[in-house]
């Protein structure tokens, strides 16, 4: 049995997002079932909305940085009830068995994570999962987040995707007070690294290409700004770097990155999931250095992040939309225009 829900998606990788109605399974012994009033919007749903990483299978409805409050739990659920405001990020599923879900890395599941959209429904045959851009959804209780209550609710929607894909590097790099550290790109994940980067007590270089963006960087916790355009000024930084954050979202030039970096320092990858350019092997074995990805992070990791959020009263700054002005919003994102998360309010798909 399922629910018809509203939503809004794309039927093919050339179409703009417009309003579609999706099934939800209903509440099972282990379900949530949200009524979802944020949703963050991710550069991932654009890349996946318009098949750019190739995969997608349509209807895809995006949708990854989830804020709601619980309508109702299965027998067996008891962490949660009604009420409570809680969040889901990129996953909603995995085999809970292997040796990486026991180590609390299920997005390395052996067997396969099920993402929050464009997955495998295991429990709607035939279906693949449905984001967030909807009303509701019905996710499996180990993949349910609390919100600390003093967090505004739609600030701390990127806090699912974002936040936790910045987080996890810095935290397993061990980034510490006094480190020198890079972020690589102002955008939705950038911005969020930087306010960690700060909160972790590093001293923080934003490294961008859009100079209007500095003072805004500053804002965020950015003790200096590098215009990576700038051959000279990133000339002047060079090897001085303890680590680097790249959340550049395309294929790109790496050398004059890796030229950034100390002897023995790591620059982690998390936006180009796609073919970079070739770099020079000279850069990394002069120095010692080390390139590394990070894909978001296990739950047990998010939840940790979302108390420190808690803690140190980080949100996301956002702009607040009305689900309309969607593919708009997709447009702005790719020209590197948004301040600095677009998050959909969704009283405006309920209404
Ligand atoms: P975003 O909001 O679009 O931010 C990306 C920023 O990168 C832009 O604002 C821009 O900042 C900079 N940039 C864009 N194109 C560039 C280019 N060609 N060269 C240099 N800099 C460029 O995107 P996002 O939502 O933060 O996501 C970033 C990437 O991470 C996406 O590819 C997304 O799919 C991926 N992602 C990965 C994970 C993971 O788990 N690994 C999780 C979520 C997202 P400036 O104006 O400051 O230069
Ligand atoms: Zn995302």
């Amino acid at each position: 049995m399922a629910t018809s829900t509203k939503a809004y998606g794309v039927k093919s990788e050339k179409d703009n997002l417009k309003p579609m109605d999706i099934q939800r399974r209903d509440v099972g012994d282990d379900d949530v079932k949200i009524d979802i009033t944020y949703c963050g919007v991710c550069h991932s749903d654009i890349h996946t909305a318009r098949n750019e990483w190739g995969g997608s299978t349509y209807p895809v409805v995006p949708g990854h940085e989830i804020i709601g409050h619980v309508t109702s739990v299965g027998k067996n659920v008891k962490n949660f009830k009604e009420g409570d405001v809680v969040g889901v990020g990129c996953m909603v599923d995995s085999c809970q068995e292997c040796a990486q879900c026991k180590n609390n890395l299920e997005q390395f599941c052996e067997k396969g994570a099920t993402f929050t959209y464009n997955s495998e429904d295991k429990h709607i045959k035939g279906q693949q999962t449905f984001g967030g851009y909807s009303t509701s959804v019905v996710v499996n209780q180990e993949f349910i987040l609390n919100i600390p209550k003093n967090l505004d609710e739609a600030g701390a929607a990127p806090l699912l995707c974002a936040g936790i894909t910045t987080w996890s590097p810095l935290s397993n790099w061990n980034v510490n007070k006094g480190d020198k550290v890079g972020v690589i790109g102002l955008g939705g994940l950038g911005h969020m690294g930087v306010k960690f980067a700060n909160a972790l007590g590093a001293h923080v270089v934003m490294i961008t290409t859009s100079p209007s963006k500095a003072e805004d960087a500053k804002k965020l916790g950015a003790h200096e700004v590098l215009i990576s355009k700038n051959e000279e000024e990133m000339a002047k930084h060079n090897g001085t770097f303890d680590f680097i954050l790249n959340t550049i979202p395309v294929g790109h030039k790496m050398d004059p990155y890796i030229g950034l970096l100390k002897v023995d320092a790591t620059m982690v990858l998390v936006g180009a999931i796609e073919p970079l350019e070739p770099f020079n092997g000279g850069g990394i074995i002069m120095g010692r250095k080390r390139i590394a990805g990070s894909l978001i992070g296990g739950i047990k990791e998010t939840q940790e992040m979302l108390d420190f959020c808690g803690k140190h009263n980080i949100v996301s700054d956002i702009e607040l939309i009305d689900i309309k002005y969607i593919n708009d919003a997709y447009e702005r994102v790719i020209k590197a225009d948004v301040k600095y998360r677009f998050v959909i309010d969704m009283a405006s798909l309920k209404n």
